[in-house]
């Protein structure tokens, strides 16, 4: 296979979302993209880099971190997006800037407790098993408002809203479905007072559908550094 032109597939990622912003009335400096770098080289990090990427996702810690140290200095926004395993909390405390896949009050208290004083807050979304599949990472629905009322009295995290990844479906409509489904979920904790404004859903199959729904941040892999746009 030739290698894939990571600069020209993250100007069609750019495009598309800026179409599909407009499509569906939706302000595009509300739509951050955040470039999925799993598994991928740091040369492939730095060829997007000098294409004006600065927010990249991170599913696991050594990898990620091998890369944070190499790339530090460049003023980029690290994400952790993974599972998390309870000692390796410190670690995401002291070199990410977001944890999306918060799910547990045991691992807030940590994270809370261990990030570095020199650094602000760490931004953290809560991760909703919103199409409520059994066996799968993520809070239920009814339990969103509950942790993050509890999350909002640790002063070293900042609780920025909500992540999901769905359950897989074909039809446009049918993806629209989750998505609508995680964006009432945060306008729910906005009504109860909870001061928050991300919704981290869409991927490279369903950033359209996310987009439509309300998404403010969609989390972009293959499309960027793998396979083509669908
Ligand atoms: C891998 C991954 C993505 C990116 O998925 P693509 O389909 O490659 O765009 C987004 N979010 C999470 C949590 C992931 O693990």
């Amino acid at each position: 296979m030739p290698p894939v032109d990571i600069t020209h597939h993250l100007h069609l990622v750019r495009t598309h979302i800026l179409n599909v912003a407009r499509e569906y009335q939706r302000d595009l400096s509300h739509i951050q993209l955040l470039a999925v770098s799993k598994t991928q080289p740091i040369s492939a990090i730095e060829t997007a880099v000098a294409s004006g990427q600065k927010d990249f996702g991170e599913n696991y810690l050594q990898d990620a971190l091998e890369k944070i140290t190499a790339l530090q200095g460049r003023g980029l926004q690290w994400h952790f997006i993974g599972a998390i395993q309870s000692n390796k909390t410190r670690a995401l405390a002291e070199h990410f800037d977001w944890v999306e896949t918060l799910a547990s009050l045991k691992h807030a208290k940590r994270l809370n407790e261990q990030r570095p004083e020199q650094l602000p807050p760490l931004n953290v979304c809560l991760q909703v098993n919103i199409s409520a599949e059994p066996q799968k990472a993520g809070i239920e629905a009814s339990h969103t408002l509950d942790l993050a009322q509890e999350i909002l009295s640790l002063p070293r995290l900042r609780l920025r809203g909500l992540m999901s990844i769905p359950a897989p479906s074909t039809t446009f409509e049918q993806q629209r479905l989750p998505h609508r489904a995680l964006a009432q979920l945060l306008q729910h904790l906005q009504a109860q007072g909870v001061d928050v404004d991300t919704l981290s859903m869409g991927m490279s199959g369903d950033l359209t559908a996310a987009i439509a729904e309300g998404s403010t941040q969609v989390r972009i892999g293959t499309a960027i550094f793998g396979a083509r746009l669908k």
